[in-house]
């Protein structure tokens, strides 16, 4: 074999074989992925979950996401950037590991205006473990996520802008296993003699959960003559990022802890649940707490309440809130799922439970319109600021059994 053709059939062997790549780790973990020919996967940042990435034949890259721990509920999360030296192709093979993929992937250019990928660009197989992206890359990296990340920041962010109100203060209380402090948001009078809580972001994936809670205390903050009112006659403490070390680890559900920590209220093993109950359960020794309301996600849109026949006050609270709402958004359907004996260490029924207030579960869909979401959680405050109103003078009831305080 002549010398040319040594070193052509070389460059073949070489041109079908995966090609070696540069890795650069933090903290133990490898956080960047260089390749030969200028791809570069990246997961240095918060919300980041990349676990493994590598070249395979035929030009395409393997990026492979695995849960923080197992067993977990199988939501999987990723988020990572791309890039390449040059404008070119790219396609990416997504594997979950242990898991069903769940969302579909949006794009960003800079991280706070996303795209979702459209069938053309996205390829899923049938048991849903796996799919392909195709992507166009450039220098400038491109963000590729589960969802549209509503990061830690973005909700402190969020806070610190509402906190300019004048009836609006924000705090910390408590902190993660991590160690960081958990936001809370007061609007009102914390003095007052009449309280509401809301949660979110128990489970870090869930960000329609965020984007309708934010969309809901806005409404409670905002200009309307029933929200004037209502402010003047009750507190609100929210309390909108009770996993932000999940949420910053790109958790697909767990805190830190590798708990889900929506099944420890009554456990109480956390620090993120024994703290947020804790807020809770002094807002009912301060006065009266009327309602208990938890921001999740799930695959569609559906408020879990008691039943009409449990015991609570404000009575039949939940029937008389969503058909309210009905009658605001008539071109939508508000879905209620009543259950008697939900799992009894979620916070809606640790909060029903323990006060005998309604304790409810507010799901918004992955997939719902973003713009819907934002104008049922506007008119489902307003309902339930209306409502709160009528109620606010009905006697409390003992609450049903099975409840326990707060740690
Ligand atoms: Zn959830």
């Amino acid at each position: 074999m002549s010398g040319v053709l040594l070193a052509c059939a070389l460059t073949w062997i070489g041109a079908c074989a995966p090609k070696p790549e540069k890795k650069e780790t933090v903290g133990g973990e490898v956080r960047r992925w260089e390749f030969p020919e200028g791809v570069v996967f990246e997961a240095d940042f918060p919300r980041a979950r990349l676990s493994e990435c590598r070249a395979m034949e035929g030009g395409k890259y393997e990026v492979i996401v695995r849960p923080e721990n197992t067993p977990i509920n199988d939501s999987p999360w990723f988020a990572f950037k791309i890039s390449a030296q040059k404008p070119m192709a790219v396609v990416v093979h997504l594997t979950c590991e242990g898991g069903t993929l769940r969302y579909r992937p949006k794009i960003s250019t800079d991280g706070v205006q996303w795209v979702t990928l459209p069938a053309e660009c996205y390829d899923q197989a049938t048991q849903g473990k796996e799919a392909e992206l195709k992507l166009e890359v450039g220098p400038q990296p491109l963000w590729v996520a589960a969802q549209e990340p509503v990061s830690t920041l973005e909700m402190w962010g969020w806070a610190r802008t509402l906190e300019r109100l004048p009836y609006v203060a924000v705090s910390e209380y408590g902190g993660s296993l991590k160690g960081q402090k958990l936001c809370r948001i007061d609007i009102g009078d914390p003095g007052a003699a009449r309280h509401i809580s809301v949660i979110g972001r128990q489970h870090p994936p869930e960000t329609t959960g965020s984007l309708a809670l934010m969309r809901f205390v806005e409404e409670i903050c905002g200009d309307s003559e029933t929200a004037r009112k209502f402010r003047g006659e009750f507190h609100v403490a929210v309390m909108p990022l009770v996993n932000p070390d999940g949420v910053d680890a790109g958790n697909w559900r767990h805190s830190l802890g590798r708990t889900d920590l929506n099944r420890d209220w009554g456990p109480f093993k956390q620090p993120e649940t024994r703290a947020t109950s804790a807020q809770i359960a002094a807002l009912a020794k301060s006065g009266r707490l009327y309602l208990h309301l938890d921001f999740h996600s799930t695959f569609h849109d559906v408020f879990y309440t008691q039943p009409d026949d449990e015991p609570a006050s404000p009575e039949l609270f939940a029937a008389r809130w969503l058909e309210g709402l009905q009658k605001r958004v008539p071109d939508y359907k508000v879905n209620r799922e009543a259950s008697r004996s939900p799992r009894p260490t979620t916070s809606a029924y640790w909060a029903h439970h323990t006060f005998g207030i309604p304790g409810i579960t507010y799901e918004i869909g992955d997939n719902t319109d973003r713009a819907q979401l934002k104008q049922v959680a506007a008119a489902a405050a307003q309902e339930m600021m209306e409502l709160m109103l009528k109620v606010k003078d009905e006697p409390p009831k003992e609450p049903p059994a099975g409840g326990s305080e707060g740690k």
